[in-house]
């Protein structure tokens, strides 16, 4: 499984980045969501589900505890 960073949401704050114990946090470059800020993916393949950016996460509902690709822009 993995977490899923809610693309639309996310308000590119990325307190989430430096928390991540396996590193699997990354901007998606050069592209802003229905906001109009950046914002980072979560790459599935490589999250442990430790809930380390749910934590940190400033934004209510930028972050779900499960893997939801049809709402994470890549
Ligand atoms: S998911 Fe939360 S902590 Fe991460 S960049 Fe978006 S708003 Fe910031
Ligand atoms: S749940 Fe943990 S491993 Fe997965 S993206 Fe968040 S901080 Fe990284």
């Amino acid at each position: 499984m993995s977490y899923t960073i809610v693309s639309d949401i996310c308000e590119g704050k990325a307190d989430c980045i430096p928390v991540c114990p396996v590193d699997c946090i990354h901007w998606a470059e050069g592209k802003a969501n229905a906001k109009g800020t950046k914002y980072p993916s979560i790459d599935n393949e490589t999250c442990i589900d430790c809930g380390a950016c749910l934590a940190a996460c400033p934004v209510e509902g930028a972050i779900l505890d499960e893997w939801k690709p049809e709402l994470q822009k890549v």
